[in-house]
């Protein structure tokens, strides 16, 4: 049915009408008075999200343009990196690495298990001359629905002293706590289209001074990922390019709708939402590929058995205009994910759950009572 898609992937997320409505206005001039006070609003807001008195640049960027920008502009040709791969997005930015020409030391970590904080801190006190340069990690591993120990490996890298820590906050940011100052980290990135309930196309980092410090030294080339540029018009409300203007009413609505809701509320929701969906997809007798002490609260994996999940996918999207995402690379056909992630509200995983436990009726999925998905959902909703 027309206007009934529902997007339960970790990106594109949900935009909200009064986000949308935003956007449907002629564009301004971005080197104009009236933009540089959205500007100004949109950057202090944005530092309220990231906890920090950090600078929060934004491009125009997917969050891979902007995870690149964080780790080009910091480091130079050959210089030791250790990056965390433990899914699709860890291991990009490993590939983003070793196209730079750095000295990439992958520690690694099965697909839907977490990145061993021990393996990082051995790494990091083994280097007793100060070689490695950076930690880069993904916070929430989209591809495979972990949240990784960041808190811990953050730890290692600042007793190391030397190391920055680059970060991927994409699935991250807006979802659960990260504290940028209290946690002293260095490069934070993100993208619209995930936690910030708007289109994509804006990317955001976040550099603290350690990392502009290595910015003067840093050899690698940029030119429009060169975040100084950013930085300096930042500090006059504009951007060095033109952005994407309407982008930026869609971000100062999203963002005021984020300051109503209140840091605290916005991670309690995605801690519920989580909670609901695992106890329903475990009454629902599918196993789930990441264990409860690492689950990301934006995305669950899910590995059906007797059932395929494509073919659950498939179901979902034709019958109940519910869009669920896929496995990546091997896990392709093989698990399937549930978004929740962003605007997204108790209703909707009901909405969902309830919709998987008919496809799966439908697909003949034998072994759990009917209901009992929704069931477990509504006791997770009703107990918090
Ligand atoms: C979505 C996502 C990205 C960015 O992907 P783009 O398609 O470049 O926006 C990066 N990291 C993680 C963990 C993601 O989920």
């Amino acid at each position: 049915m027309d206007d009934k898609l529902m997007l339960m992937i970790p990106g594109p997320t949900p935009v909200p009408e009064q986000v949308l409505l935003a956007m449907a206005k002629h564009p301004i001039g971005h080197r104009s008075a009236d933009f540089g006070k959205i500007m100004a609003e949109v950057t202090a807001n944005l530092k309220w999200l990231h906890q920090t008195q950090n600078d929060v640049l934004i491009l125009t960027a997917s969050g891979t343009g902007v995870m690149e920008a964080g780790i080009i502009n910091f480091l130079s040709p050959g210089d030791r990196v250790l990056v965390g791969s433990n899914g699709k997005f860890g291991e990009r930015w490993a590939e983003v690495t070793d196209a730079y020409g750095l000295n990439t030391e992958r520690i690694t970590a099965e697909w839907g298990k977490p990145l061993d904080p021990e393996q990082f801190r051995l790494a990091l006190e083994a280097d007793v001359d100060k070689q490695i340069k950076a930690v880069v990690i993904t916070h929430s591993e989209t591809s495979t629905g972990v949240i990784n120990d960041l808190e811990t490996i953050n730890r290692h890298v600042k007793a190391h002293g030397k190391a920055l820590i680059i970060v991927d906050t994409v699935t991250s940011l807006g979802a659960t706590n990260v504290p940028v100052d209290a946690w002293g980290l260095d490069v934070v990135a993100s993208g619209s289209q995930k936690g910030y309930m708007i289109p994509p196309g804006l990317g955001f980092v976040a550099v603290g001074a350690k990392a502009w410090e290595a910015y003067k030294t840093a050899k690698l080339p940029r030119y429009y990922l060169d975040l100084g540029k950013y930085r300096k018009d930042a500090a006059k409300n504009t951007t060095p390019f033109t952005p994407p203007i309407n982008l930026f009413f869609a971000l100062q609505a999203a963002l005021r709708m984020m300051q109503a809701e209140g840091l605290e509320a916005i991670f309690a929701r995605h801690h519920r939402l989580l909670a609901a969906t695992r106890a329903a997809v475990q009454a629902m007798a599918m196993p789930l590929l990441a264990a409860d002490e690492c689950a990301s609260p934006a995305i669950t994996a899910v590995m059906p058995s007797g059932v395929d999940a494509e073919q659950i996918r498939s179901v979902m999207k034709k019958r109940f205009d519910i869009v669920l995402a896929g496995g990546q690379d091997h896990l392709k056909g093989k698990i399937f994910r549930i978004g929740h992630l962003g605007f997204v509200s108790d209703r909707d995983v009901l909405t969902a759950i309830a919709a998987l436990e008919a496809t799966l009726q439908e697909l003949g999925h034998e072994g759990f009572t009917s209901g009992a998905g929704v069931a477990a959902a509504a006791k997770v909703f009703a107990s918090h």
